[in-house]
């Protein structure tokens, strides 16, 4: 592999130039830093059908990640199935509808196993021996997972009542996991003060610059699985808001490469009722991101004051997106609607972005009929709290031939 492409950082903001290093924003005006690629040079190797022959994972985009030597976190990760929905489709009155079901081929079932590839290599480079995030229970999950594979030591903090699969699926590797009382965003304070305080890397701090270009691999894979088109819609969940906006920057570097036709594409932007400062920006017609106080079972999403928000709302607008936020019912009903429908089980977060789909779909957003993806970003089994454990059985018997034949003589009767 030929590695290394990334020459610098620019300031999302200001412009301003600066070297690889861990740093959180712009020195000048606190904005989001952007890794800078030599397209030129990669333009040399990053061709169809040198892609074609690479390793099915997320680094088979490897020159498009800001990596300076070889990955060591996160082989296998990614390249997850796209799946074609004809019955979710009837069920939502779209023509042509597809599911990025990232809830598989990844080490913790969801997403963020892509960006903490990145971030972990990454950190690994920068010969940081501690690493660590803020999480809803993704992150958490991953960068645990992510650190014991690559032999690194992991300090993880998240809200101390997210959901119990959340946290047994991070303490499992045995990081040191600590639970915060407060919501996401304080949490999400505390970590940017340890961060500083210790040079640990915390991979949605002073990593993010590096981390979040992960993301970009949805969208490099999404048009590759479509032979090298772009869809004409995605809807993406939105919680930081950051994967909405790197969805939009890989469609982009893959036109400038050449590798797809510059197609329009519109991106649309799932957020819970419960915590949704993106949308009720965009459905208000409002300059800026509005902070909110979140209330929803989609703890995942929850994020009050998503670092990310501006640019979140700048994609929407730009690719003539548009924003949904389904209440925490309707939510249920997406996953049921997903699982019943396709066979998957998406956690909460898919659940929103189904429900979502569908109040788009009946306000006519895909009526070009144009192809529509919706990023399920996390498995079902993560979240199960929110289906209620009760009347999970139809009913329960003893193991007896006739206990089950008046089961079903009741039940073939009430139908
Ligand atoms: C983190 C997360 C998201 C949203 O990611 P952002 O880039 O922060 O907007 C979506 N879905 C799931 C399941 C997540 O864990
Ligand atoms: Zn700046």
């Amino acid at each position: 592999m030929t590695m290394g492409h990334v020459t610098g950082l620019r300031c999302k903001g200001c412009g301003k130039e600066f070297e690889k290093r861990p740093v959180a924003a712009c020195e000048e005006c606190w904005a989001a830093l952007e890794p800078i690629y030599d397209l030129d040079a990669i333009r040399r190797t990053f061709t169809r059908e040198s892609i074609a022959m690479r390793p099915r994972d997320l680094w088979r985009y490897h020159e498009l990640l800001p990596l300076d030597g070889e990955p060591t976190v996160g082989r296998g990760t990614g390249f997850t199935p796209l799946i074609a929905a004809p019955r979710l489709a009837a069920r939502l009155g779209i023509r042509d509808l597809w599911i990025k079901y990232d809830a598989a081929c990844h080490p913790t079932l969801s997403f963020k196993d892509r960006l903490v590839a990145v971030a972990l290599t990454k950190a690994k480079e920068f010969g940081m021996d501690t690493v660590g995030c803020a999480s809803t229970g993704n992150l958490a999950n991953a960068v645990a997972a992510g650190a014991a594979a690559a032999g690194l030591r992991a300090v993880i903090l998240v809200p101390e009542d997210l959901e119990a699969a959340k946290i047994a699926g991070t303490a499992i590797y045995k990081p040191v996991l600590v639970g915060v009382r407060g919501n996401y965003d304080r949490v999400n304070r505390l970590c940017a003060q340890i961060a500083d305080q210790h040079g640990w890397g915390f991979v949605n701090v002073n990593l993010r610059t590096y981390y979040g270009e992960g993301s970009k691999t949805v969208g490099y894979e999404l048009a590759e699985q479509l032979g090298w088109r772009l869809p004409g819609h995605v809807v993406s969940p939105m919680a930081g808001g950051s994967l909405i906006g790197k969805v939009e920057k890989a469609f982009g570097e893959l036109a400038t490469l050449g590798l797809v036709e510059a197609t329009p594409f519109s991106i649309h932007g799932a957020q819970p009722l419960g915590c949704n400062p993106i949308v009720g920006a965009f459905k208000q017609g409002l300059p800026a991101v509005k902070p909110v106080k979140p209330d929803t079972i989609v703890r995942s999403l929850a994020i009050g004051d998503p670092a990310d928000g501006p640019a979140a709302l700048a994609t929407i607008r730009r690719t003539g997106g548009r924003g949904e936020d389904p209440t925490d019912a309707e939510v249920l009903e997406g996953i049921r609607l997903l699982a019943e429908a396709e066979g998957l089980f998406g956690e909460t977060a898919g659940g929103t972005v189904v429900a979502a789909a569908k109040r788009l779909a009946a306000g006519g957003a895909f009526g070009d009929g144009r192809p529509v993806v919706l990023l399920i970003t996390g498995h079902g089994l993560k979240t199960v709290e929110a289906l209620g454990g009760s009347k999970l059985f139809d009913t329960v018997i003893d193991g007896k031939l006739a206990e089950f034949e008046a089961f079903w003589a009741r039940r073939e009767a009430a139908a």
